[in-house]
């Protein structure tokens, strides 16, 4: 409240030399607290030993390093794990630890709320709240980093499949992207951070013409009229265009873009729509990924049975597109995709909430 501090937390490497260099500083200690910042979640400056007294001082007294407070964690009985993160003006946002084998992948949330008003996402029923800054996008995954450090575990992949819509917020998830990227940041390999939009085809060709970072685009029908009633957001960017634009995203040799789809019992999910499906990807360097409808307390979507979900995927393999089936890892816990709502799954089991921590809920 009222600090008036510069927060280094979400800087960049070379927002972080500008700030140094501004304020007569050497070079090379933005790259020093970079390290202490991303690589060992450093939330005051007198644990960076390596940097004088003075130095540490002095810094603190124009600088901070926001932490927002996880409020509460749940673990599900696959391991997954959901932490609801506290913002500075009382916005609540959650991301998900997903082990997988060798795996640690971070679901992020770039946005409290989200104004994209799919017909199926829990996220969307609470409507747009704002933007999160960079600061809090990246704060994620250095909690969750540092929680696996803990265990002697590392993060090995970040995805940005939590609530909001990545690339609404372009910048500040450009900036969040630079630093799981950078070397002296998290030093996360492009393939292994992965952008989940809506189709926001100006944004995603600009996103991925600046980062070598996966792509995973929420296609959920097969066809303009289904699509847009499920998806406001294809009125202003139909499926055809977005397929276009996705089979002209650059790609190293071997990696696809991915295309999810939602499936919803009658609704998308019949073998006719499999096979428009098939069509519309044809000769694409596309892969799909199938997420049976995870359900929730708004709307009344349900998921296929798995016998459906079965016959839609042999018929997208048949057509030799690569095709698999996404574990609803976490709906024990509410965490699994389209079920995130910055409020916990049980209010009432867990409590210990602080009054007015509902705020960014309608009916949670
Ligand atoms: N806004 C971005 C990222 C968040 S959603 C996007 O739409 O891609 C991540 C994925 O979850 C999207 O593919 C979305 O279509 C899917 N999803 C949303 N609600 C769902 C639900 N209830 N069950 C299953 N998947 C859902």
């Amino acid at each position: 409240m009222g600090d008036e501090r510069t927060d280094l937390k979400g800087m960049p490497l070379g927002e972080l030399e500008s700030f140094f260099r501004s304020r007569g500083k050497e070079r090379y200690r933005a790259r020093q607290v970079s390290r202490w910042l991303y690589q060992r979640g450093a939330e005051e400056f007198s644990v960076m030993t390596d940097l004088s007294r003075g130095f540490r001082e002095e810094m603190e007294a124009v600088c901070r390093i926001s932490a927002p407070p996880a409020e509460k964690g749940e673990i599900s009985l696959d391991g997954t794990e959901k932490v609801l993160f506290r913002l500075e003006d009382g916005e609540g946002v959650e991301s998900v630890l997903i082990p997988e084998g060798s795996r640690r992948t971070l679901c992020v949330s770039t946005q409290a709320g989200c104004a994209l008003s799919c017909a199926f996402c829990a996220t969307g029923a609470l409507g747009f709240r704002r933007n999160m800054t960079s600061a809090e996008i990246i704060h994620q995954a250095c909690h969750a980093a540092r929680r696996l450090a803990g265990r002697q575990e590392r993060l090995t992949n970040v995805v940005f499949m939590g609530m909001g819509e990545p690339l609404e917020n372009v910048r500040e998830v450009s900036r969040a992207i630079d630093i799981l990227l950078a070397p002296c940041g998290f030093g996360l390999a492009g393939k292994r951070v992965t952008v989940s939009t809506v189709g926001i085809i100006p944004a995603m060709r600009e996103l991925a013409s600046r980062y070598p970072v996966s792509f995973a685009v929420s296609l959920n029908a097969a066809g303009e009229e289904v699509r847009s009633r499920l998806m406001p957001v294809n009125r202003k960017y139909p499926l055809r265009e977005l397929v276009a634009a996705m089979r002209e995203i650059p790609l190293q040799s071997g990696r696809k873009v991915t295309a999810e789809y939602v499936l919803l019992a009658g609704v998308n999910d019949s073998p006719g729509e499999a096979r428009d499906l098939a069509r519309l990807l044809s000769g694409a360097r596309i892969k799909v990924n199938l997420i049976p409808f995870n359900p929730h307390d708004h709307g009344d979507f349900r998921p296929p049975p798995p016998s459906s979900v079965d016959r839609f995927r042999d018929i997208l393999m048949a057509a030799g597109i690569q095709t698999i089936t996404r574990d609803r890892r976490g709906a024990d816990i509410r965490a699994a995709c389209g079920q995130l709502r910055g409020v916990p799954a049980h209010p009432r089991e867990h409590g210990g909430l602080r009054s007015g921590a509902t705020a960014s809920s309608k009916k949670g």
